[in-house]
């Protein structure tokens, strides 16, 4: 029985050789080829690292984005890139900008989803920045309607969602962080995903960061993907009552790992959230992951975190008898 099954969100910590290799490029010091090559070096360590502690469902770490919607801009026709705007006090980052219609330029991320999975035979997912979350971390002078903007971007990336398919992605995710900014924008966001997702063969998932999930909570099952990622234990596993009142009729990808937090979670205490999930949630629809991406975290740390998760995956599915 497939139960239980691990995965990750998407971003894993960037090892200290290429964080100085980035620096460096971004300052002209060190060419685009030689950055790639660590770029890719790192790709393969973290597929090698979930391989070896056991990881179901594999990410490619995301070790050549800075920030996941300047990334996706810079590849597509239509938009510019801000210089360096402050947000949530002291992160700066550069914004896009759309200033003529949106077009995609070619396929944005299919390379790196090639090459992490040619180098593993476990299926890697394929990660798209959600049209919604495009839309809101972009600056328009060009549509002129929030609601124009997201479902321009919307249509761009059902062409990347069909080519991660095409590539061979068995699951394509849909991420986005901007969903609980405006609650009177979730018809929005259900339809601009929706577009994304359609006639997709693939397992979809939609990951959003912690937000008030009690609020947007009515829409869970609207959303227009095979499973929802959550973070779960950043809010104390409050939701869960509420989902006990009100099934979720998909997946549900069920973070155990703090990911603002440095302390390490003890495999004991990760049990404890995977067994209370199991009250609520078949094995074969609960999915365990850290809450959200890790790259904040040091690279020891992020692997710490991952060893116990699995570990303590492992000893619940041993305890059930599911192996
Ligand atoms: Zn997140």
């Amino acid at each position: 029985m497939k139960a239980l099954l691990t995965t990750s969100v998407g971003s894993f910590p960037k090892p200290e050789y290429l964080s100085r290799a980035r620096t460096k490029s971004s300052r002209g010091d060190l060419s685009k080829e030689a950055l790639r090559e660590l770029e890719e070096k790192a790709t393969a360590e973290w597929i090698q690292f979930q391989e070896d502690i056991g990881i179901d469902i594999l990410v490619d770490g995301e070790q050549y984005r800075g920030d996941m919607a300047t990334y996706f801009a810079e590849n597509i026709e239509g938009t510019e890139i801000s210089g360096l705007v402050r947000s949530y006090g002291n992160r700066y980052y550069k914004k896009p900008i759309i200033t003529d219609e949106l077009r995609l330029r070619g396929p944005i991320s299919v390379d790196w989803f090639k090459f992490a999975q040619a180098h593993t035979d476990r299926p890697v997912k394929g990660m798209i920045t959600g049209p919604y979350t495009m839309m809101d971390w972009s600056f328009d002078e060009y549509y002129g309607s929030r609601a124009d903007a997201c479902l321009a971007f919307a249509k761009l990336l059902h062409e990347e969602a069909r080519a991660l398919e095409a590539a061979g992605a068995k699951v394509v995710q849909v991420d986005e962080p901007a969903l609980s900014t405006r609650f009177d924008e979730l018809p929005l966001l259900v339809k601009a995903v929706g577009i994304v997702t359609k006639g997709l063969q693939a397992n979809t998932v939609l990951h959003t960061c912690y937000g008030n999930y009690n609020d947007i909570f009515a829409y869970f099952n609207k959303l227009p993907v095979d499973q929802l990622d959550l973070e779960m234990s950043n809010s104390g596993l409050d939701l869960l009552d509420r989902f006990k009142r009100e099934p979720l009729k998909k997946e549900i990808a069920f973070g155990v790992i703090d990911v603002h937090s440095h302390v390490i979670e003890p495999e004991a205490l990760i049990r404890e959230r995977i067994e209370k999930a199991l009250t609520i949630f078949s094995p074969t629809q609960l999915f365990i992951d850290p809450d959200c991406g890790l790259k904040t975290r040091s690279l020891e740390e992020a692997q710490a975190k991952l060893r116990n998760m699995v570990a303590a995956t492992r000893a619940v599915r041993t305890a059930h008898g599911w192996t």
